[in-house]
């Protein structure tokens, strides 16, 4: 763990595992209460420098960090694989997008513009400024677990906010390394702090109830988060949240059903599914169904799937062994309400795989509502595909979930697409595009996928307040 600028080992600990091998490839210390609170003791000490700093000395050190990951970037890929098991170069995606959010904060720390508002009165001044929240609890997930850092503690850190973070209990290994490049950057003791936990409701309790913690940031599932803002809600905290998903694709009648096909295979088998952008309800017209089942179950079984660190890695394992059951029941609940298996459908085994929790990538049609896979998100290698009549019914179709985050429309027409995005009722919406996502543009959710924004110029608001003078002359 890192606290107050030093490293701690602690008393107890848990182990890392390589979800592709069952290796152990880490450990780490299991927090006690009095590391929690010399945690707390830390950062509110250190806020209180932290925020007299000027944007320029925190914009140069958030730089520096950024120069430093890029630096290092192969290896914390090669950290990221082994704990958390997409292929490499995957990992090394995720390190170039986690390292974005450092440069865009660094420049975003420069321009958090306050406001001048003309009064109705002759002898009085507003005056807007902003102040940082103070200090921030970051509860982070593993199936991204380098980026998820960053897109947090760099508008924190920028803001002139310090940072208490928790990372997931699979993946702390990446956390450790990036608590290293923000040592080696130079941040001030205290500024940052890392601590490691195998029951991560110790953490987030204290993160909901402690008065030194004046934010809460949260990405994870919508149960969790949940539980968490209600928690927060009694002390009144500043609440960011970032939880599940179930994304839709609609394949307009005028889309090439190939091309939209090879583009959804790429994004679901992205991270084995594993992502709250995944598409798990995709849209086709009845009559292009068999042209795009037939490609998307081709590219599905050409994929290669196994261990990571393999060169020829298309997808890697799942995260643990309640993953695989989680994704196998759904499908075998689709299978029994009459939903037809065009390729994957089954965990596995050969060649050294049964160490590991890997899923044949899956492709499902004849997908209803009555099934589950229809209603609850996935996080597993399985397209379900649903067939549509008319395109009248298919927004109303796409809003039919709990769920508002990222939605995926495919078609060639400005209108069907220009209506589509005001119709759908998601956060972030992919037209023609599988990667709708930036350091530069908001990430963020509707309904139960979340609350606030990351990223982008929103980004560094949900860690700032707004404090208005009003001066009588
Ligand atoms: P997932 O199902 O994707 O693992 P979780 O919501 O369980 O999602 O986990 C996301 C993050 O939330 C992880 O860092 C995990 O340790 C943390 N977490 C899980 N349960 C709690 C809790 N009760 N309080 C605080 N954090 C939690």
């Amino acid at each position: 763990m890192y606290i107050n600028g030093e490293w701690l080992a602690g008393g107890n600990s848990f182990v890392v595992t390589n979800p592709a091998t069952g290796e152990h490839v880490g450990q780490v210390p299991d927090c006690t209460d009095a590391d929690i609170e010399a945690a707390l003791v830390a950062a509110d000490t250190a806020f209180k420098a932290w925020k007299k700093t000027t944007a320029y000395e925190r914009s140069a050190l958030l730089y520096r960090a950024w120069e430093l990951m890029l630096a290092r970037k192969n290896e914390l890929a090669e950290i990221m694989t082994r704990e958390q098991g997409k292929p490499l170069k995957a990992a090394l995606n995720e390190v170039q997008y986690g390292a974005d959010f450092l440069l865009w904060f660094a420049e975003e720390a420069k321009r958090v513009y306050g406001q001048t508002i003309p009064s109705g009165r002759l002898n009085q001044r507003f005056i807007c400024s902003k102040a940082p929240v103070g200090v921030v609890g970051a509860i982070t997930p593993w199936n991204y677990p380098i980026s998820m850092i960053t897109r947090k503690l760099a508008p924190a850190l920028a803001a002139g906010c310090t940072v208490i973070l928790k990372p997931a209990e699979a993946t702390p290994l990446c956390a450790k390394a990036m608590a290293e490049i923000f040592h080696e950057a130079g941040f001030p003791a205290g500024t940052v702090n890392v601590i490691t936990v195998q029951n991560p409701a110790r953490v987030g309790n204290v993160f909901c109830e402690d008065k030194r913690v004046r934010k809460l940031t949260f990405t994870g599932s919508t149960l969790v988060g949940r539980e968490l803002n209600a928690n927060a809600a009694r002390h009144l905290k500043r609440v960011s949240l970032e939880l599940g998903g179930h994304a839709p694709a609609l394949v307009f009648p005028d889309a090439n059903p190939v091309y939209a096909a090879k583009g959804l295979s790429l994004v679901k088998f992205l991270n084995g599914g594993q992502a709250c952008i995944s598409p798990n309800r995709i849209f086709v017209q009845r009559d292009q169904v068999d042209a795009f089942v037939t490609e998307l179950a081709s590219r599905a079984k050409r994929l290669v799937v196994g261990d990571g660190m393999e060169p020829e890695t298309g997808l890697g394992p799942l995260i643990n062994q309640q993953a695989l059951e989680k994704v196998s029941a759904q499908v075998e609940d689709a299978l029994a309400q009459g939903a037809t298996l065009a390729a994957g459908g089954h965990r596995l085994t050969d060649n050294g795989l049964d160490r590991g929790y890997f899923y044949a990538p899956t492709v499902l049609y004849g997908v209803t509502p009555a099934m589950k896979i229809y209603h609850e998100e996935t996080f597993g290698p399985v397209a379900p595909v649903i067939a549509y009549d008319t395109v009248d019914e298919l927004l109303t179709m796409a809003n039919d979930t709990e769920y508002g985050l990222a939605a995926y429309v495919y078609s060639q027409d400005i209108t069907t697409a220009f209506k589509a995005v005001e119709g759908l009722d998601f956060g972030i919406i992919g037209v023609n595009d599988i990667n709708p996502t930036s350091a530069a543009a908001p990430f963020g959710g509707m309904k139960n996928s979340g609350m606030g924004r990351e990223g982008a110029r929103e980004g560094i608001e949900e860690y700032l307040e707004t404090k208005l003078a009003g001066f009588a002359l």
